[in-house]
């Protein structure tokens, strides 16, 4: 088995912020990291020992990454299989060709579930407008078209509440090959977050419950608060179904619906660091970032557990609207943490960032102090 001492070089295809916070924690470690980006001015550029500007699917760009790398691995799971296939006869990759092509593909990741006997949301295929019509008989109203590939943080996904709808639906996502997936009126959304060794060794984070809004992520509390100790057994045990029957090496992020009668459904399954793990910075003994890094590297897993109880908001671009956002009050507790991507560009719906923020020492929970901060505008 391939072991990468620290030291080594760990090549990474995408070059966002999770790709930044896994450069920083390799560094610590003594690693070098080299990113592949169109951006080389990107988040994980400006932390790496050096930058190879390509879109992800420039073969020659991936053959120079991979020709000074130890290991590859990536920050996005938009990265055309095929080049990581291509790449695997070069170096190792982790997590694997073969489960990109799974979890990149909502239809080919919805049958994988269904094979491992997982529970998920009903769910039918959509090819054209007759399959359109089949599927919704299928899957009853309300549902979600979501497109087949590219989607993330609700891009590609249309709420549908009414036959009527349906044609206009699928023409808002150019018509292109997708799902069509029951609603759920969950009680809650989780994550299972895990990270799992070349050995199959497998390492459980606290759970985290999360919060979203406009159907991205806002906000992470962990470790989840009103989770009954069965279900939580019950989510990690899905986990680490998956994560083994992939055979997946790194993190891995298992988004669930607790539904309102106290069942679990698959949502997605990320084979990465995640921003609901996002908490685990700061919060955890090891990171998840630290964690992937050992994980692709052949290393020990690290000690996931849990410093004091977390809340994690994400900070979107629109907090820039009317210049820079008060930091001050931010930092005026001593137990919130700024995190930074270095993102030149505050879009709306941009994540810039997130604030940390840990129980302190006075009683005050992380969620009283989120709370106060949010009011103002986070
Ligand atoms: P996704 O990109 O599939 O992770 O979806 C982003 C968010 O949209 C989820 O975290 C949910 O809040 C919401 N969502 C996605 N699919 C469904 C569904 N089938 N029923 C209800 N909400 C959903």
């Amino acid at each position: 088995m391939s072991v990468i001492e620290p030291g080594g070089t760990i090549g990474i295809i995408g070059g966002g912020q999770l790709a930044r916070m896994m450069a920083l924690e390799a560094r610590r470690m003594g690693y070098r990291i080299g990113v592949l980006d169109p951006d080389r001015e990107g988040p994980a550029a400006q932390v790496a020992d050096f930058c190879i500007e390509g879109e992800f699917a420039d073969r020659t760009a991936a053959e120079a990454l991979a020709a000074r790398s130890d290991v590859i691995t990536i920050d996005t799971e938009h990265v055309p299989a095929e080049v990581l296939e291509w790449l695997e006869t070069m170096k190792p990759v982790r997590p694997a060709a073969s489960i990109l092509r799974i979890v990149q593909d909502r239809c080919v990741q919805r049958r994988f579930l269904e094979s491992q006997g997982a529970p998920q949301p009903k769910y039918a295929l959509v090819l054209d407008a007759k399959s359109l019509r089949e599927a919704a008989a299928i899957v009853g109203f309300p549902c979600v078209l979501k497109t087949r590939q590219s989607g993330y943080d609700g891009k590609g996904q249309v709420k549908i509440d009414r036959m009527e709808d349906l044609d206009d639906a699928w023409g808002a996502i150019d018509y292109r090959p997708a799902i069509l997936e029951a609603f759920i009126h969950f009680g809650k959304e989780i994550s299972v977050l895990l990270a799992r060794d070349l050995s199959g060794n497998m390492r459980f984070y606290p759970i985290a419950e999360n919060l979203h809004r406009h159907h991205v992520l806002h906000t992470t509390q962990a470790p989840a608060p009103t989770l009954s100790a069965a279900l939580w057994a019950e989510a990690e045990a899905l986990g680490a179904g998956i994560a083994s029957a992939l055979g997946h090496v790194g993190m891995m992020a298992v988004e669930l619906f607790v539904t309102q009668e106290g069942g679990l459904l698959v949502n997605e399954i990320a084979p990465r660091p995640h921003n609901s793990g996002h908490y685990t910075f700061g919060a955890c003994a090891t990171s998840q970032f630290e964690q992937h890094i050992r994980a692709i590297c052949g290393l020990a897993l690290g000690a996931p557990s849990l410093l004091r109880p977390a809340v994690m908001i994400n900070l979107f671009g629109d907090l820039w609207r009317d210049g820079l956002p008060d930091w001050h009050t931010v930092l005026s507790h001593p137990s919130a943490r700024l995190h930074l991507y270095g993102k030149q560009r505050p879009l709306p719906g941009r994540k810039m960032g997130h604030i940390l923020i840990l129980d302190n020492e006075n009683g005050q929970s992380a969620l009283e102090i989120a709370e106060t901060i949010d009011r103002v505008g986070y």
